[in-house]
């Protein structure tokens, strides 16, 4: 039995085949382009799954779709996007019809915390906290071993937990945001406070054909010993462990499991983080919990394809 996993990011769609076990057996991406409207991206949608169906046919049973945005899971409508600029889209009903599989939709934060419980954790663990790390930071939770969704269906927005009374603006309008301290745009304006000739700091750090002032030019500068670039990791570790103290206090996770691309920076934020979580006055909650960093870049496609097939199951 094969599941089809689509992640809706704003950027890009991916789309995997993976069987229960999340071995990838086929994939492929293309640019969202959310500006052409949400029909034209659905039946772009239905063109690859029927060249999935061509070649799997009836070992394919379900499709499960984690999109960047406010979800309702009951009804499979995204109810806003801010990076696709959507509003009360209905996405899994559209697509069932096209296609006639069943399909269950999601945050793609939570399709990314279902992948991690099945496939960095293989089940084992299950209470457990994922934050995706990315231009903004987003959050799943899998409690007793099923996601929680709350009661409108979008628990888990860490992002936006506020770290900082009146501090800095977030992308949400809001002060003080864990995303205005961990995301992405936040460390580089954060950086860029630090790193006066970013022109050169570029040339000097940047992979070649990639120059850009981002998280991994940054990343390769802390590698090189630049004090500036340890600096912004290590305040970063320090924000990032502030927010996660509150929800480990709160949830008592067996693990925390980062993934996106901010994650690869973990040795130059992760001690800091942990100090702050070994530095808790109540420290049961810190006692066990595991911090580990999912090395799936794909996780939220994987993710989606194994929930999918977990409903479908049911
Ligand atoms: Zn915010």
């Amino acid at each position: 039995m094969l599941g089809i996993g689509i992640d809706i990011g704003g950027t890009n769609t991916k789309l995997v085949v993976v069987n229960r076990a999340g071995k990838l057996l086929a994939g492929e991406r293309f640019r969202t382009e959310a500006s052409k409207g949400p029909a034209f991206f659905i039946k772009r949608l239905g063109v690859i799954v029927a060249g999935f169906r061509r070649d799997y046919g009836r070992q394919l049973v379900s499709i499960g779709i984690g999109a960047a945005g406010d979800v309702d899971p009951e009804r499979g409508i995204l109810r806003f996007s801010p990076n696709l600029a959507w509003h009360s889209v209905k996405i899994a009903g559209p697509l069932e019809k096209l296609t006639g599989l069943p399909c269950a939709m999601e945050n793609d934060a939570n399709m990314a915390a279902w992948g991690a419980y099945e496939i960095d954790l293989a089940r084992k663990t299950e209470d457990i906290l994922t934050l995706t790390l990315g231009t903004g930071i987003g959050s799943g939770l899998i409690l007793g071993g099923k996601l929680y969704h709350g009661a409108m269906g979008s628990a888990g927005e860490a992002g936006h937990l506020k770290i900082e009374p009146k501090g800095r603006l977030c992308h949400c309008g809001g002060r003080g945001c864990l995303e205005a301290y961990c995301g992405s745009y936040a460390i580089m304006a954060r950086a860029r406070e630090l790193i006066k000739n970013e022109g050169a700091f570029v040339k000097k750090f940047a992979p070649p054909g990639r120059e850009r002032f981002n998280t991994m030019c940054l990343t390769n500068a802390a590698a090189a010993g630049h004090a500036a670039a340890r600096r912004v990791w290590r305040e970063m570790g320090h924000n990032l462990g502030t927010g996660l103290a509150g929800l480990i206090l709160v949830l008592n996770p067996g693990c925390v499991v980062l993934t996106g691309g901010v994650s690869r920076a973990r040795k130059w934020f992760l001690p800091a983080l942990k100090k702050v979580l070994n530095t808790q006055q109540i420290c049961t909650p810190f006692k066990k919990v595991k911090i580990r960093i999912s090395d799936n870049a794909d996780l939220g496609s994987y993710g989606a394809a194994l929930f999918g097939l977990e409903r479908g199951l049911k």
